[in-house]
């Protein structure tokens, strides 16, 4: 759909973004790769994927039919360890947008120097319609079809949209029918299950250590600054949790069933309560608005965090925004053309790439705990979540004041260049 019209009932500002999740990716990759020079064919082979699985995943529902769904695992680069990933469910999931997660995420664990390649996998089904029965017959079906490519020192999965700790039990147990009982094939895992302390909260954790250093940067403290979150799924919640705890007042709230707006402030932990403990409706929270999406887009706020899907800010909404600091939380939020407009207007944007690495990070530690049977406490792994993402975050400042260039630019140049680093090692490319 172009952007030129809008569907009926919808406003410019509420259009699907004008490029896909992999126009953005590509976009990045292109600009960075010209700025490094890289030779045309070592670019097609770090711009493709290794290997690309669609499979069928037919499961019975609770309607008596058979519904036929697509399943997908893509593994992108594993030339600096084995490939890693978050499952999707989510109905716009096909080849395109998980291409562009795998990719992105081979960036990611380079720019935080963690020894995984970049994966990604989805199905397209509405985790919200369905019931847990039919969820963990899609989970199960769809490891099944896939289990050959996955493996814990080839390829490990992690939850993602519509994917949660009680999905990825379902995986492992299946996984575990097949080959016994291994629990590094994922991360993400139930603490009941292996899983690692900190896991749940450390996307959102890590966000916001992110956030503590680009203030560093922008000489500006974080107690009482004003902030907007889009998405309170997994990586919103905890962010907006962690933040409020820290001294921040959340005054906006944008989900796929409402948004809300309070100027006297949003207690996060009471909202999480409110709508997953009470499955209460956004729209009724008390002691706030319920405002339009347009309206939440225009929150003025000192940060604003896209913690749901990707192309969130683009060409016809970026305009609206009136923050000082963008956080990544999500992947791809925010389009070529919305970065444009946003650093024209002055606004710092702290790129995925780096802001949301706290998942994938604890995922390793998580891994890593699995691999020698042996659990750390909740303390050690938040300490080293901080140490890894706040280095990543100082190599890309480093490159930014050497080059003189944007976070994110800089970010894919040293994501790429570490690549090629290890494939040039392994002998893979010249
Ligand atoms: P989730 O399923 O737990 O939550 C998604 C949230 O997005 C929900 O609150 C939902 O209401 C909201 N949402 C969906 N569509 C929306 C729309 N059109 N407008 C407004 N809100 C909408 O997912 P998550 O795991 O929190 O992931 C969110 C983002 O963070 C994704 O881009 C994901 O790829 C990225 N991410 C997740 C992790 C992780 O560890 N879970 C790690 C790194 C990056």
């Amino acid at each position: 759909m172009t952007t030129e019209q809008a569907p009926a009932g919808q406003t410019p500002e509420d259009q699907p973004a004008e490029v896909s999740n992999w126009d953005i990716v590509n976009h990045w990759f292109d600009v960075a790769a010209d700025r490094l020079e890289l030779r045309d064919d070592v670019a097609a082979v770090l711009r493709s994927s290794y290997r690309e699985v669609q499979v069928q995943v037919p499961v019975s529902l609770g309607d008596g039919r058979i519904h036929v769904f697509s399943g997908f695992r893509v593994q992108h680069n594993g030339a600096r360890g084995p490939y890693k990933g978050g499952i999707r469910f989510h109905p716009d999931v096909d080849l395109d947008e998980v291409r562009a997660l795998a990719m992105l995420m081979t960036w990611k664990t380079a720019v935080v120097g963690i020894p995984y390649g970049g994966a990604k996998g989805g199905v397209n089904c509405d985790s919200r319609a369905l019931e847990p029965r039919e969820l963990q017959a899609i989970a199960r079906s769809f490891m099944d079809k896939i289990e050959k490519v996955l493996g814990p020192t080839r390829d490990i999965a992690a939850p993602d949209v519509g994917t949660n700790a009680q999905t990825m039990a379902w995986l492992m147990d299946e996984y575990g029918k097949l080959h016994g009982h291994t629990p590094a094939i994922v991360t993400g895992k139930p603490i009941a299950l292996e899983g690692s302390y900190g896991r749940e909260a450390a996307t959102g954790r890590g966000v916001i250590f992110v956030l503590e250093e680009a203030l560093e940067h922008l000489d500006m403290e974080l107690d009482g600054l004003t902030f907007a979150i889009q998405g309170f799924g997994n990586v919103g919640s905890w962010a907006a949790r962690i933040l409020h705890d820290k001294g921040g007042k959340l005054i906006a709230v944008d989900t796929v069933d409402g948004s809300i707006r309070s100027d006297a402030g949003i207690d996060p932990h009471r909202l999480h309560r409110f709508l997953y403990e009470e499955s209460g409706d956004i729209d009724a929270f008390a002691d706030s608005d319920s405002i339009s999406k347009t309206e939440f887009l225009a929150t003025e706020c000192d940060v604003f965090i896209p913690a749901a899907l990707g192309g969130a800010i683009h060409a016809n909404n970026a305009d609206t925004l009136n923050c000082r600091i963008l956080l990544e939380g999500a992947n791809s939020p925010t389009t070529p053309k919305a970065d444009e407009i946003l650093t024209d207007k002055g606004v710092y944007i702290a790129p995925d790439v780096v802001c949301n690495a706290g998942g994938v990070i604890v995922s390793y530690f998580e891994w890593v705990q699995n691999l020698q049977h042996f659990r750390w406490d909740e303390a050690e792994v938040n300490e080293r979540l901080e140490k890894i993402i706040k280095r990543g975050f100082g190599d890309i400042a480093a490159k930014c004041r050497d080059d003189q260039t944007s976070p994110r630019i800089a970010a894919y140049e040293l994501g790429i260049q570490r690549v090629v680093e290890a494939s040039r090692i392994r002998g893979y490319i010249p």
